[in-house]
């Protein structure tokens, strides 16, 4: 079987400035050994590791700047206020969002989708109406869902994907009806892979009234998510995955939209003035930013931006593109091996089973040999029932993988299946 591997066209990269060796000395983690093996770190899509600007930017925060924001008039306030607030602008500039009060800062994928559930789903999606998911969804895009559908007494409708793992556009296209309020999906799949042909799907959503919540946490480690050209109502982000911290992530919201939403936590920040009697909210962003945000994360992610930036998407795609397709035939040639995910537009994920072998046997041996992948259902239940599968073995990439890492994993998987068969 032979995977091509295609990104987005847009991504073209700049010639011969990518040099893996150089950007993997910017990782100190990578350093160190692991059962007395050189670590192969090929569990990106749980979370990435962090560059040492990432990690500096954090340590002068709280060496030289750590105060509260938005409150204090002395300096030390007003530079932690700048560089929270720069991040803003740096998110906005990632995503290409039009203005930077649509990027609202939250704790990550899981958190922004959840607000939008719980402030534009609860405003707006009723007893009988429909919300859609995908097969491929990641549960943190599948429950809060269902939630709302269970207070409101709404439907939740999945489109199916095929036998490649890819998503079923005419299908998906069936389930839209006058009761249908949103659509809330995927870039890339963290299961198998998968990109979606967002720009397509958007317009086909938008000429049935319907809203489109992007789920973009695999996706912005890999190629350009661009909520203009997708068109996006709503994109979410986490920033662990992307080389930044965890405990910060980013909801992109269209702004005529987060302007009719109600505010999800009240508290400090969100709010204009207080009075017993009544209370009068902030506009967006704040208004969806109550109490002290993760600040020191916030400045985080901005480095991590800058860093990715620097390297350029382009050459992250590059590199990651022929990483995957050299992995591809290198785990094909292990018998019996099987890969989960085969669409023709995929990002770095190679999704396994091998033979009978459980997938936690794989992932045990594998470990003792210093790589480190992902075992089970990732969180992504319905994929493996989909496949009829209970787990697999994930590897997955990032821009500090080598072709000698994938042959590493390939040695180790071959001795799994030694051990086992
Ligand atoms: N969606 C997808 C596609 C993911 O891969 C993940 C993380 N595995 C999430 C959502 C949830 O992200 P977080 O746990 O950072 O909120």
């Amino acid at each position: 079987m032979k995977t091509k591997v295609k990104n987005q066209k847009t991504l073209q990269p700049k010639a011969a400035t990518f040099n893996v060796r150089k950007v993997r000395k910017d990782f100190p983690i990578l350093k160190q050994k692991v059962h007395g093996k050189t670590l192969v770190y090929l569990d990106n899509a749980a979370t990435t590791q962090k560059p040492l600007a990432v990690i500096e930017a954090m340590d002068t925060y709280y060496r030289e700047y750590n105060s509260n924001i938005h409150r204090g008039l002395h300096l030390l306030s007003e530079k932690a206020t700048g560089a929270y607030e720069a991040v803003r602008v740096k998110v906005q500039k990632f995503l290409n969002a039009k203005e930077s009060r649509e990027i609202i800062f939250t704790r990550g994928t899981t958190e922004g989708i959840n607000l939008v559930a719980q402030t534009w789903g609860r405003q707006n999606v009723g007893a009988g109406d429909e919300i859609i998911v995908t097969t491929m969804e990641h549960h943190s895009n599948i429950v809060p869902w269902q939630m709302l559908c269970g207070e409101k007494g709404a439907q939740l409708k999945v489109a199916p994907i095929n036998d490649a793992g890819e998503l079923m556009v005419d299908e998906l296209k069936k389930l839209f009806t006058r009761q249908t309020k949103l659509l809330s999906i995927t870039h890339v799949s963290n299961a198998l892979g998968t990109i979606n042909p967002l720009a397509e799907i958007t317009s086909f959503a938008h000429s049935k009234g319907v809203k489109v919540l992007v789920d973009g946490a695999q996706a912005v480690p890999h190629l350009t998510a661009d909520v203009q050209k997708m068109d996006c109502d709503f994109y979410v982000f986490s920033g662990h995955k992307v080389y930044g911290p965890t405990g910060v992530g980013v909801l992109f919201g269209r702004y005529s939209l987060l302007e009719t939403m109600p505010p999800w936590q009240g508290g400090g920040d969100m709010i204009l003035s207080v009075t017993f009697e009544k209370t009068i909210y902030s506009k967006p962003p704040n208004k969806f930013e109550a109490g002290t945000p993760a600040i020191a994360e916030v400045i985080g992610l901005g480095a991590a931006l800058d860093y990715v930036a620097k390297i350029g998407l382009a050459n992250i795609a590059a590199h990651e593109n022929s990483l995957l397709e050299y992995g591809t035939r290198k785990l094909l040639e292990i018998p019996r091996l099987k890969l989960i995910g085969t669409a023709g537009h995929k990002a770095g994920v190679l999704s396994f089973t091998l033979g009978d072998i459980h997938p936690h046997d794989i992932g045990t041996i594998v470990d003792r040999q210093g790589v480190a992948i992902r075992v089970g259902h990732h969180c992504a239940q319905p994929v493996m029932d989909r496949f009829q599968i209970p787990a697999t073995a994930r590897a997955s990439l990032a821009l500090y993988n080598t072709r000698g890492e994938i042959d590493a994993l390939a040695k180790a998987v071959r001795k799994a299946k030694e051990v086992f068969e």
